[in-house]
């Protein structure tokens, strides 16, 4: 335990403790990206004990296990025709060509080597008849393309990892927050972090910190995600470090939500599978009009979520939903066997709340699900602060202006591999971090002082409270539709809302509201963003829907890019788009599409 000095207010010196935990890499995030990043490193021959996984909650509970419908990869059980130039040519399409053609080809492909690896490794694949790794249809993908195991592809993927990286030795710890990442000029020095269960600061010393943290969804009111999980903490960590943000405005709104009104409100928003509309679902609004024809005849309900989206969102406006502000989505045409072996969860949880699959429809509607952008990374994973890496959800680059259902879980796996690579050649070559440790120590000093002054404020205020209103702030100004009255509105909400969290009612360290604190300040950072880049960006594309701006503009093929500014403000530019390779040009130029009939 380190003792230092300090003051509060400039007046009274007190002591904080600390305790310092020197390992050669940190690896934030114990989701599918966390445990692949540290499964390779063991692998290149990085010895366990030089690697430390945290993550804020319990181990083997992260947000991953959520994850249902699949992780893409093209192996073509089905559809030989499909090949990873078919797949990186898809992903494109659907991020509407402002994605990294570099970060889309590594995703693609590696996939199909690292789901051949998953299934050695032991992952519970669903099967064809042959017992070749089943694939499945998922929206706008060419060719069945998905790889899942039933419905809950996500948990098993992380048990099949965490299984892993249990028999490599791989050292871990939960329940830890890291708050700060702390640097020296452009290097990664450690991280700093509050043991939640003891309420002890943690100062790693570190040579390389791995931001594998997840997403930042769930600063929306509805979200697909668990409150205290995708709260932003990865791309706001890495910002305050120093390094940029990219593609913040592209929010997928993911169509088939639950309906808190219908369900109760804690399942408002959680997530029905786009397998089931993949298994051959259908949308029906309150007239028993199977609405779709009208926004989408070809492609109907499985037109890519932003479309399918905004169909919904528009027949509720038009006053066509559910008395519970829904519209139906129907399987029940299918076999009750079929529905329960292809969509196991979906039917044991719509059971318990007492609705039958398989004779009755479900109420649903749009939700936040998944946020394109996060932090700017070259094509190892690395951010601009030396010796920071960011993957998996808290990285940006692979999904561009939308995603494509199961590309997420590959990205987290592919990513997780290459970075891990990547790592492990750099520590063989001798690189560590050569800052005088009185630096490392001066930062987290520094740092875990205002932790306590957090943790001793008595303000007016519950930081729960004002995280319930920023993710209002964003849904309403920030939403499926944004413009620029409601942007600007809600830059103007929001520089209310920081006034307010200058006066917080916070707890001690292990209390929830100091965890909220934490998230609330995360949040802020990340709202801001999410509020100026989509304030910029003056067409639609995608999952950006500017109703005052309603076409694509051919101009605005870039990307826009935050960064801190002088005095802290938040300076916004913009990049261009890279050139994919020959061969997945050529698999663009062939307009591969599904034949969107064959699932009638
Ligand atoms: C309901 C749902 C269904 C989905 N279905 C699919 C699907 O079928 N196919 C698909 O491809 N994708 C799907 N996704 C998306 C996919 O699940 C995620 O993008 C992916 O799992 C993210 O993995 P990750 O490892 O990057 O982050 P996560 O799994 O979110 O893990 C983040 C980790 O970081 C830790 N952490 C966060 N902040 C901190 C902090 N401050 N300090 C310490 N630790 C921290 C967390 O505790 C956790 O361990 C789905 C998402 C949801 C919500």
């Amino acid at each position: 335990m380190g003792h230092f000095s300090r003051t509060i207010n400039g007046e009274t010196p007190e002591s904080v403790a600390y305790e310092t935990l020197p390992v050669r890499v940190l690896i934030v995030g114990a989701g599918a990206a966390g445990a692949r990043t540290a499964i390779e490193l063991v692998e290149r021959g990085v010895a366990p004990e030089d690697i430390l996984v945290v993550g804020k909650r319990r181990h083997g509970d992260a947000h991953t296990t959520w994850a249902r419908g699949g992780i893409n990869g093209a192996l073509g059980t089905h559809d030989p025709d499909d090949d990873w130039t078919v797949h990186a040519a898809d992903t494109l399409t659907e991020g509407h060509h402002v994605n990294d053609p570099d970060k889309v080809e590594t995703v693609a492909r590696r996939m199909p080597g690292l789901l051949r690896e998953l299934d050695e490794w032991g992952m519970p694949f669903s099967r064809t008849d042959d017992g070749d790794i089943d694939q499945r249809y998922f929206g706008a993908q060419s060719f069945r393309r998905t790889a899942f195991a039933g419905d809950h592809t996500g948990e098993s993927l992380l048990d099949t990892l965490v299984d892993r990286a249990q028999s490599l030795s791989i050292p871990y710890r939960e329940n830890v927050f890291v708050s700060r990442l702390l640097t020296d000029a452009d290097r990664v020095l450690g991280a700093a972090a509050t043991d939640l269960d003891t309420g002890d600061f943690l100062l790693f010393d570190a040579d390389i910190v791995v931001l594998a943290a997840g997403g930042y969804t769930s600063l929306y009111r509805r979200h697909s995600s668990r409150d205290d999980e995708n709260t932003g903490d990865g791309p706001a960590l890495a910002y305050a470090a120093g390094a940029r943000l990219m593609d913040m405005e592209f929010i997928q709104f993911h169509p088939t939500g639950m309906v808190g009104a219908r369900y109760g409100d804690e399942w408002d928003g959680r997530l029905v599978t786009e397998a089931v509309r993949g298994e051959g679902g259908h949308l029906y609004n309150a007239q028993d009009e199977r609405f779709m024809e009208r926004y989408s005849a070809e492609q109907m309900e499985l037109d890519a979520r932003d479309v399918v989206a905004r169909a919904i969102d528009a027949e509720l406006d038009a006053g066509r939903g559910t008395a519970n502000g829904g519209v139906y989505l129907d399987i029940s045409h299918r076999d009750r066997d079929f529905i329960r072996e292809r969509l196991p969860r979906m039917y044991e949880r719509f059971a318990d709340l007492g609705v039958d699959m398989a004779s009755d429809p479900v109420e649903v509607a749009p939700t936040a699900h998944y946020g394109m952008g996060g932090v700017v990374v070259d094509d190892v994973g690395e951010t601009d602060v030396a010796g920071l890496y960011a993957i998996g959800e808290t990285m940006a680059g692979v999904h561009g202006a939308n995603r494509l259902g199961g590309n997420s879980l590959a990205e987290t796996i592919a990513f997780g591999q290459v970075a891990g690579d990547a790592i492990a050649a750099r520590l063989a070559a001798g690189d560590a971090t050569d800052t005088p440790s009185s630096t490392l120590h001066d930062h987290a000093r520094r740092h875990f002082a205002a932790l306590e002054t957090l943790a001793d404020s008595r303000g007016s205020t519950q930081p729960a409270t004002l995280l319930d209103d920023l993710r209002d702030l964003l849904w309403t100004h920030a939403g499926i539709h944004r413009d620029e009255t409601g942007l600007a509105a809600g830059l103007d909400a929001l520089t209310a809302l920081r006034g307010r969290a200058l006066d917080l009612d916070v707890g001690n360290p292990t209390s929830r509201s100091f965890e909220f604190a934490l998230n609330l300040q995360f949040g802020l950072t990340v709202a801001e963003a999410i509020l100026r880049s989509a304030h910029e960006r003056t067409e639609s594309r995608g999952a950006h829907h500017r109703p005052d701006h309603p076409e694509t503009d051919p101009d605005w093929r870039r990307n826009v890019v935050v960064e801190r500014g002088t005095l802290g403000s938040m300076a916004l530019s913009t990049t261009t788009v890279g050139r994919p390779s020959d061969p997945v040009r050529t698999a663009l130029d062939a307009g591969y599409e599904l034949d969107y009939h064959q699932l009638e």
